[in-house]
């Protein structure tokens, strides 16, 4: 089939509207309403008489997940710092974190004066593999930082194995996978804390926002006092005009706390978050099966994965096609089919512009810790390798359905016959 591209001014695949991420629920204004009216817009001003929506949330959140303790947190960011504060990491210590993340899995662990150490990914799941992450293990590791990058599953147990072999915590960062289920439970439950973000792009949003989840009393108890201020809410009923927050002092904190206005909209996310991982794991597979057929390697998932999620959608072109166009170019001309950005993945955090901590001077204060954390101190060919043949587009266009999905496909498939006409 010899077609003109869309990029080069032929009919595109695709002129559709494509789904428009975040949108809200039924519920959304009806809560904000009730907030804004309440005259307790956080958690930190006086108690007016019921529950915080807050704490509303933090119950559904955790109910959801089946988690012990959720503790909702003002970002995603925020609630890894608090994570791996809540285990015991410090200045000094060094932390494992994948090579291919959002600069967030670093600045988290820069944010508690530990020091990122970037370890490869697994090439089909491009999440942390076990193997590196044993590999990089030191006297002074005091945690390991998993992400399920892009909604895969990571090799969970045996990240946690090593975890406990080493004794120390294995910190899930489940930014990308709000309902992922491991081994019939929900992601962030198989280490010593999960964490999630709530930012705008994300799977459950409310603009910013964060939360993290435990079994652990302790380290829920800790988490709570690190995002306000080293104080906790009251666990005794407390009169309307009184503090709900009891300053307890046992550990001095920040303020991360998440807004009434933030948890409102969550409220309503959260209920229809079950039924649009649904419809975007229909379109997923119907994809899956599509690009395969066209030589493309989909994205992996650990064996344990009951539950798939989709926050980006991640696919490796066969190397037959990359050398003859350059991946770039293919993107831009998928991009130009379909109407929405079909874009590389993260770039490896060793050679990512975001990740300078040489840019600040709080990290100078000490030579040897600047040296330390040097992004490119850290190999990541594997990384390298996966950035450099790998597509990825965002989960909206996935609630397209397998309608959308099969659009997407027909924008592979004439790319792929025509890819000669990218390398010219
Ligand atoms: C978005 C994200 C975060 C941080 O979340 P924010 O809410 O933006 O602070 C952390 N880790 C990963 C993998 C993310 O994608």
């Amino acid at each position: 089939m010899i077609a003109r591209l869309a990029i080069h001014g032929g009919e595109p695949v695709a002129r559709r509207a494509w789904p428009r991420w975040p949108a809200p629920g039924r519920r959304a204004l009806r809560e904000l309403a009730q907030v804004l009216h309440s005259g307790r817009w956080t958690i930190s001003t006086p108690y007016r008489g019921r529950e915080s929506v807050e704490q509303r949330f933090a119950h559904a959140f955790a109910a959801y997940c089946g988690a012990e303790h959720c503790v909702p947190t003002a970002t995603g960011t925020a609630s890894l710092s608090i994570a791996l504060e809540a285990c015991g990491v410090g200045a000094g210590d060094e932390v494992i974190v994948p090579g291919l993340s959002w600069v967030a899995s670093a600045s988290a662990v820069l944010g508690v004066g530990a020091v990122p150490v970037l370890v490869d990914v697994d090439p089909g799941s491009f999440c942390l593999d076990p193997a590196a992450a044993e590999a990089a293990i030191t006297d002074r590791t005091r945690a390991i930082s998993v992400v399920h990058v892009y909604s895969a599953i990571a090799e969970v147990a045996a990240l946690a194995a090593i975890a406990d072999r080493h004794g120390i915590p294995l910190v899930e960062d489940c930014a990308h996978a709000h309902g992922a289920r491991y081994r019939g439970r929900s992601v962030g439950l198989s280490g010593s804390a999960g964490t999630f973000s709530m930012q705008g792009s994300k799977l459950l949003t409310s603009g910013e926002g964060g939360a993290l989840i435990t079994r652990d009393a302790g380290i829920a108890r800790r988490a709570e006092h690190l995002r306000a201020d080293g104080r906790v809410l009251s666990r005794e009923p407390v009169g309307t005009g009184d503090m709900e927050l009891v300053e307890t002092a046992e550990v001095m904190g920040a303020n991360a706390c998440l807004s009434e206005f933030h948890a409102a909209v969550l409220l309503d996310q959260l209920e229809l978050l079950e039924a649009h991982n649904e419809v975007r794991r229909r379109a997923a597979d119907h994809l899956d099966d599509r690009l395969t057929g066209l030589g493309c390697t989909v994205q992996s998932t650990a064996p344990g994965t009951t539950a798939r999620t989709y926050y980006r959608y991640a696919v490796r072109v066969p190397g037959e096609l990359l050398a003859i166009a350059p991946l770039d170019r293919i993107a831009e001309a998928l991009t130009a089919e379909l109407g929405f950005p079909v874009q590389r993945t993260y770039r490896p955090l060793n050679d990512n512009p975001l990740h300078r901590p040489s840019s600040r001077r709080r990290f100078a204060a000490d030579a040897s810790y600047l040296e330390r954390v040097e992004p490119s101190r850290f190999p990541l060919p594997v990384t390298r390798l996966v950035h450099d043949s790998t597509l990825t587009f965002g989960h909206e266009v996935l609630l397209s359905d397998v309608d959308g999905a099969e659009h997407i496909a027909r924008a592979f498939e004439k790319v792929v016959a025509n890819v000669r006409l990218l390398g010219e």
